[in-house]
């Protein structure tokens, strides 16, 4: 059955007017690119994520799971499927130092905020970061440790106690850290299906001034490397670490830094990152990718691998 012949079914199930039809993704990316969702349900709590999963899964609809969709690319022809937005909100403290959070809730803007104000340290490493608590968990959110040594890098892993999970077989499940498997840039829900519903995290008390000395270092850290996402809309790295180089590196090397194909530059403080300059398309910016890729095969013979994840249909 196609997708148009289920909206009648995803609408009786989860209320009218609820499943909006072609919306474009691009205002919901941080690179401000992609066409239109088929059709769009935002999940506002974990039963509405639950519910819509049910049905999608049991009815084999195409579908995906949308945070603030910082880490993709969505093709410029769109999303075929069902585009599922995670709003999943809420904020309760359990006790003294352990937060649980809906996936959906931003961990800069909110979840940061609302922890360093009773001087809980751990997720204060992330300030910047444009990110939900699902798509934290499903990459292992990290950053380099305080400065002035800077010497580790700090991942979300270790301050995450345990999560409410939607699972692949369709069981609601409490599941610990272990569970995840973290690595650098991975987890466990890079192969299953599983959904974050919520996470619990265990915070360190810390004085709120050395809280806040690490915010404002780290947001000036930032300023000076990554672009400024209302002037350059990107999705953070595109390639993945490549141990002791830096992929970065390798494409500056290259010359390629400032490289600017139509609307779509490779950034010119940073070149792991690639920039919308207005109005870019995913074309232009897979033709970058792919730039970057073949130059350094060719001129220094190392194989740069995406971070980013693709979605949808390409040109
Ligand atoms: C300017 C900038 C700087 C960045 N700096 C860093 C950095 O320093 N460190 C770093 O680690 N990352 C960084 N990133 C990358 C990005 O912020 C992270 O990967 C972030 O965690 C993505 O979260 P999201 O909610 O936007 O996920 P999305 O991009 O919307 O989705 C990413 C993946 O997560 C899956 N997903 C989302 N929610 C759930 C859920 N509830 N359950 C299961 N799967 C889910 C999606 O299906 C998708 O496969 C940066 C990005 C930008 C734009």
């Amino acid at each position: 059955m196609s997708l148009a012949e289920n909206i009648p079914v995803l609408e009786r199930e989860l209320g009218q007017h609820r499943i909006e039809r072609g919306v474009l993704l691009a205002p919901l990316t941080t690179f401000h690119i992609g066409g239109p969702a088929a059709a769009l349900f935002r999940a506002r709590t974990a039963d509405d994520m639950v519910r819509v999963l049910q049905i999608a899964r049991e009815r084999e609809i195409p579908h995906f799971i949308l945070g603030l969709g910082a880490n993709i690319l969505v093709g410029d022809l769109g999303y075929p499927g069902l585009i599922i937005r995670n709003e999943i909100a809420g904020i309760d403290f359990l006790d003294d130092v352990r937060v649980r959070a809906g996936a959906g809730v931003q961990t800069f803007r909110d979840l940061i905020d609302i922890t360093v104000a009773r001087s809980l340290g751990g997720l204060h490493h992330y300030v910047g970061i444009p990110s939900t608590v699902g798509g934290a968990i499903w990459q292992n959110l990290h950053f380099l440790s305080p400065p002035p040594e800077r010497a580790r890098t700090c991942f979300i892993q270790e301050v995450l106690e345990s999560c409410e999970i939607f699972t692949a077989e369709g069981e609601v499940r409490t599941v610990d850290q272990a569970y995840f498997r973290f690595g650098y840039d991975y987890s466990i829900l890079h192969e299953r299906p599983d959904i974050v519903l919520s996470a619990t995290f265990r915070l360190d008390p810390q004085p709120i001034e050395e809280l806040r000395y690490t915010i404002r270092e780290n947001l000036k850290w930032r300023d000076e490397r990554h672009p400024d996402l209302w002037l350059y809309p990107c999705a953070g790295s595109i390639f993945q670490k490549i141990e002791g180089i830096g992929a970065g590196r390798l494409i500056d090397e290259c010359g390629l830094k400032g490289h600017v194909y139509g609307n779509a530059g490779i950034f010119h403080k940073h070149a792991n990152i690639i920039v919308n300059l207005g109005g870019a398309t995913a074309r232009e910016v897979r033709t970058l990718i792919e730039l970057a890729q073949n130059t350094v095969r060719e001129r220094l013979g190392y194989e740069l691998r995406t971070e980013i994840g693709f979605v949808g249909d390409f040109m």
